[in-house]
């Protein structure tokens, strides 16, 4: 690709941020449309300069990853409605000065499960309650899905069931469970610490749609039960592939390249061996 005077620049903002996948994805992205754009990881420690970088050199569009989520929000001058009922921004638009806020978690987590199950009307139970449970959490509710926050600390679990009107249970309770849809949205199970469980292998039902969002490894263990108790599965790189696909078009307007986008991540998860 040739980069000249055109070429507009992107990047995620995080810290740390040297492992981020998002760079080859974008770039990727921008490889296979033709598109004159390079996407860089920042490391940034304080948000404020950072917006103001955004600004005085009209860098195009930004991913926003931990610890940035929620502090960024104040910087920008638009929210979009999801993202402010969210209370988190993973995305920056940058229209000729003007940065709108968006949370594409929520869009990357919702089309995964559509590609394998109707969510109006189902149970769909989501562990854990954090920054990602909140995002999946909202989308779920949104697209009529019944949802039942799962989570350890009882007081931040029925926090989230409050604020999205749904139903709690302590996860030490998870054998009552009973649900069409089990997503993981804890870091159990991740590299390096992969073989770590979320949940009893015993809630797993035939038929059942399990998705992890954890992606590294690809087949996490949560995967691997759900897979042996006959369980539909969905991998964690669905979703991050596909809430980068939603930035990609935020950014461009083009048709996101998905299946180049995963190729992409999956070359970096193998060649740097968090697998
Ligand atoms: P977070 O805000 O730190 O929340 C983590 C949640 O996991 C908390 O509710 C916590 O429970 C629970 N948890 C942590 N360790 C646990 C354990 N050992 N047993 C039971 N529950 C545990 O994290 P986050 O931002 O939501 O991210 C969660 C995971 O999703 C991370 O691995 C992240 O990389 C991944 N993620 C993936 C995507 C994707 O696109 N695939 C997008 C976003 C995030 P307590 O409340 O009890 O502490």
């Amino acid at each position: 690709m040739q980069i000249d005077n055109n070429t507009k620049l992107f990047g995620v903002f995080g810290n740390p941020v040297a492992h981020s996948l998002s760079p080859a994805m974008h770039n990727r992205a921008f490889a296979a449309t033709g598109y004159k754009g390079v996407y860089l990881p920042f490391h940034i420690e304080k948000i404020e300069p950072a917006i103001a970088a955004i600004r005085t050199l009209g860098i195009r569009g930004v991913s926003v990853t931990l610890p940035h989520k929620v502090t960024i929000m104040e910087g920008l001058d638009r929210l979009d409605p999801l993202a402010g009922r969210i209370g988190a921004v993973n995305t920056i638009v940058n229209t000729d000065g003007v940065l709108t806020g968006y949370n594409t978690d929520c869009f990357g987590a919702v089309s995964a499960l559509e590609q394998y199950s109707d969510i109006k009307g189902k149970d769909v139970a989501i562990i854990g309650a954090g920054g990602a449970a909140r995002a999946i959490g909202w989308g779920v509710s949104d697209a009529g899905g019944k949802v039942v926050v799962v989570n350890r600390s009882v007081e931040k679990g029925e926090q989230l069931a409050d604020d999205l009107n749904a139903a709690f249970l302590a996860l030490d309770r998870i054998d009552e469970l009973e649900a069409d849809i089990l997503v993981n949205a804890t870091p159990v199970g991740m590299h390096p610490n992969s073989g770590g469980l979320p949940v009893p292998a015993g809630v797993f039902r035939p038929g059942m749609l399990a998705m992890d969002i954890v992606y590294t490894p690809l087949k996490t263990e949560f995967l691997k039960q759900a897979q042996s108790a006959r369980s539909r599965i969905i991998d964690g790189l669905t979703m991050f592939v596909l809430q980068g696909a939603r930035q990609f078009e935020l950014w461009t307007g083009l048709d996101a390249p998905i299946d180049a986008m995963r190729e992409a991540v999956l070359e970096k998860i193998n060649y740097s061996g968090d697998h």
